[in-house]
């Protein structure tokens, strides 16, 4: 039960971790988002700018190319070679970007070239294969036309050509200057565009050739840049498909002339985030790569630090929980401890002994045996001295008896005043022996607050598993010991056979009583109760129980049965009504009045309906209830008194008289007496009994006499069985009598004769 709450605890906790970790992989993957977006844009700048670069870089190109070839063709297409010369001369010695020039006619004939080593006339640009198809072009278009790069042998170097056809107005193309731009100084410019870890590739379009890799040079790769790469492959290998699949293409690209950027894996499986843009006005293609490794190492350093804040955050949370935990651990501990503990003793209490009895009876190596123990007149301290006296005492037994106890036994308050102990000792040798050092340490006096109290104690013993193989066997058996050795106070007592065979009878008892009614096995006898003169004052009703298998049994015996198995009520109230009829109807017959009296035991007293019920009761019957004595015993007094007097006023208040029965054993004060509505004291027969032989009987009965004339009741001596008694209570002032000396309980029609 107390546990629960320390496994939501946890619970509780696991249900954070995941949300804490589903909020770290979130975030960290945001994180990595945008750190992607950034690159994507970053990588839209740079591609920009290349294009910007670039352009502008042709562009110079083809205004020299323009201006040279203004400047040298005349409208026939003829050349001034002298002036010509010149001019490349300047403009190769002041430009290190251009590494050669040469003019052509149209039809591909080479009229000049720089190089004064080449011969030109032998020279047609169309006739070179890797030059004629942008010759070609560039005899097509109003723009400067780029050719593949190659290797010059004779200046030796890596050449970018350019090719940029002359006009003139209504005379059409006059001829071609074409330009070879040194690859490295072009390499110069774009190397500035890349970045670490990026890579830029730029790319003719129709037919495609490379021009430019940023990380592979053409002399370390010249195929790289000397092959074509068919179009199929292109689009294989450079992405075209996932730009198909983000809604653009390389012919859309061509047309728009943006950036598009996307995620490529490449064939060979690695991640890429790539680029592609179009130059129109140079047919180019920009293209950027940057593996995907670079942006997570970007993010790396995020996720590391989101890695261990989320670590050091659970760690003091889950700090926060285990202090948690230890506290309810704690608690619930101490809650068990309190609600298996007794308060004011610290003793385990009954809870704790029928969660461990498991513990001794199959863990703990059997035989072992259980003490009751209840302490002697205990109630006697409680009310005389009240409470705080009665309190402070059990403390100090539970103390001597945890004292005298040795290591290994269980000592329990089972409440009140009864403890219960478990030891392992067995014989019967030994257990006399603890018993007796129990009652010798608990029978010392006490010495609370300056006063000095003594405490007897009685204790009953079973045994496991001869007396009962369960807790409450054992129990039962060591609670009927124990009233056994009550009753010679401050001692001890085994559960013997002879105690165990009470057991059975008790439960045949039981058994057969439920049935006693409707079998018609209960009758009630009279016994007379006379006055002083002789004549009959009334009768107290006695029931008798003769059962087929137990023969008879005494009332002492059987109504203690009813009232512990809760038959006392139905019993009460059939003795009640059958003694109502029986009196009245003999009252009715022989014209005489005389009163009944009725026992009334506590149980059936203290039953919420029981008043009601005497008074339905009465209604059927035709006695008046100022002929009713209800006999109550002292005993009862022990209950609550509040209730009590309750439910004696109501009686008192519908004429019933009330009877103190058994009078003199019990412990009632003279405060208490002087409190209660009653008619009759009735001095019980032990006292009577002893009379005349015993000095301090006939002072107990002369004080009785004295306070109950004093306080208006009247006194009705019971036990009376001869004549000498009955002389000796008259001297003493006694007004009625009972006993064998007068009559023995009488059957009905006995009682009828007897009165005559
Ligand atoms: P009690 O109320 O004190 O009843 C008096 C007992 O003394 C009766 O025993 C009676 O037979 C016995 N007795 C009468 N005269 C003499 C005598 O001269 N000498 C001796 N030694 N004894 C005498 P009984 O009938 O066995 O009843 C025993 C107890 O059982 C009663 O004690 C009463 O407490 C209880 N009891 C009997 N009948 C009823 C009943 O109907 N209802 C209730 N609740 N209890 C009853
Ligand atoms: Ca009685
Ligand atoms: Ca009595």
């Amino acid at each position: 039960m107390v546990l629960l709450p320390k496994k939501n605890l946890w619970t509780l906790f696991y249900i954070l971790f995941v949300i804490g970790f589903s909020l770290l992989l979130v975030i960290s993957f945001m994180q990595y988002k945008n750190v992607e977006r950034d690159t994507k844009s970053e990588l839209r700048y740079l591609s920009n700018s290349t294009v910007e670069a670039t352009k502008h870089y042709f562009m110079q190109q083809e205004t020299i190319l323009d201006i040279l070839g203004k400047h040298l063709l005349e409208k026939d297409g003829a050349v001034n070679r002298e002036h010509a010369h010149t001019t490349f001369r300047n403009i190769i010695e002041s430009n290190r970007v251009i590494s050669g020039l040469a003019i052509s006619r149209p039809d591909g004939k080479v009229q000049i070239v720089s190089d004064e080593s080449t011969r030109a006339k032998d020279l047609n640009m169309l006739k070179i294969p890797g030059v004629r198809s942008s010759f070609k072009e560039a005899l097509n278009s109003k723009r400067m036309v780029i050719g593949r790069v190659f290797y010059d042998k004779a200046i030796k170097e890596w050449i970018l050509p350019a090719h940029k056809a002359i006009r003139f107005k209504d005379k059409g193309v006059v001829g071609v200057v074409s330009v070879a731009l040194s690859l490295e100084s072009a390499r110069s410019i774009w190397r500035s565009y890349t970045q670490p870890g990026s890579e830029l590739e730029i790319f003719l379009d129709n037919p495609k050739y490379r021009i430019y890799h940023s990380e592979k040079i053409p002399r370390k790769y010249p195929y790289l840049y000397t092959r074509q790469i068919d179009d199929r492959t292109f689009y294989k290998h450079e992405g075209g498909e996932v730009l198909e699949k983000s809604g653009t293409s390389f012919e859309i690209l061509k047309k728009t002339a943006k950036p598009a950027i996307v995620s490529f894996d490449t064939p060979e499986n690695r991640s890429y985030l790539i680029s592609w843009q179009y130059i129109p006005n140079y047919n180019l293609w920009i293209h950027y790569h940057i593996p995907k490794k670079l942006i997570i190492d970007k993010v790396l350093n995020y996720w590391l630090i989101n890695a261990v804040s989320f670590f050091f955050i659970f760690l003091i949370v889950y700090y926060l929980f285990s202090v948690i935990d230890r506290f309810e651990r704690r608690k619930s501990k101490e809650l068990l401890h309190q609600a298996m503990h007794d308060n004011l003793t610290g003793l385990p209490n009954r809870m704790y002994l029928q969660r461990k009895i498991d513990s001794w009876i199959y863990k703990e190596a059997p035989p072992f045996s259980v003490g009751f123990i209840d302490l002697d007149n205990f109630k006697n301290i409680n009310d005389s001295m009240g409470h705080h006296y009665g309190d402070l005492i059990l403390v100090e037994v539970a103390k001597r008896l945890e004292a005298a106890m040795p290591e290994g036994t269980m000592v329990v308050r089972h409440g009140g005043d009864e403890f219960i102990m478990l030891c392992h000792e067995y014989d019967i040798d030994l257990l006399e022996k603890r018993a007796r050092n129990l009652i010798e340490e608990i029978s010392k006096p006490y010495d609370i607050e300056g006063m000095e109290f003594t405490v007897g104690v009685s204790i009953g013993i079973s045994r496991y598993p001869l007396d009962g193989t369960k807790l409450f066997e054992l129990l039962s058996a060591a609670d009927i010991a124990m009233y056994h050795a009550k009753r010679s106070k401050n001692s001890f007592a085994f559960f013997t056979s002879e105690l165990k065979a009470l057991r059975n009878r008790y439960s045949i008892m039981e058994h057969e009583l439920r049935n006693a009614i409707e079998k018609n096995e209960l009758a009630i006898v009279y016994q007379p109760q006379m006055r002083r003169d002789g004549t009959l004052h009334g009768v107290e009703a006695l029931v008798r129980w003769e059962n087929r298998k137990l023969g008879k049994i005494s009332p002492e015996e059987f109504i203690k049965i009813a009232e512990e198995s809760g038959l006392m009520p139905k019993i009460g109230r059939y003795i009640a009504r059958q003694a109502i009829e029986e009196i009245s109807s003999l009252q009715e017959r022989k014209k005489i009045s005389f009163s009944l009296s009725l026992n009334i035991s506590i149980r059936q007293f203290n039953e919420k309906g029981f008043v009601d019920a005497l008074l339905e009761i009465m209604e059927k019957g035709s006695m008046n209830p100022s002929n009713i004595v209800i006999e109550i015993t002292e005993s009862l007094f022990i209950e609550e008194l509040e209730f009590i007097l309750k439910t004696l006023n109501r009686m008192k208040e519908n004429g019933f008289n009330i009877s103190l029965d058994d009078f003199g054993t019990g412990y009632s004060s003279l405060g208490m007496l002087k409190k209660l509505p009653i008619d009759e004291l009735k001095i019980d027969k032990s006292f009577i009994e002893t009379l005349l032989v015993d000095k301090e009987s006939e002072a107990m009965v002369k004080a009785i006499i004295t306070i109950g004339k004093t306080l208006g009741f009247s006194i009705l001596a019971e036990g009376v069985e001869d004549e000498k008694q009955f002389t000796r209570l008259n001297e003493l002032g006694c007004d009625l009598y009972q006993g064998y000396f007068f009559s023995a309980p009488l059957r009905l029609k006995d009682l009828e004769k007897f009165i005559g």
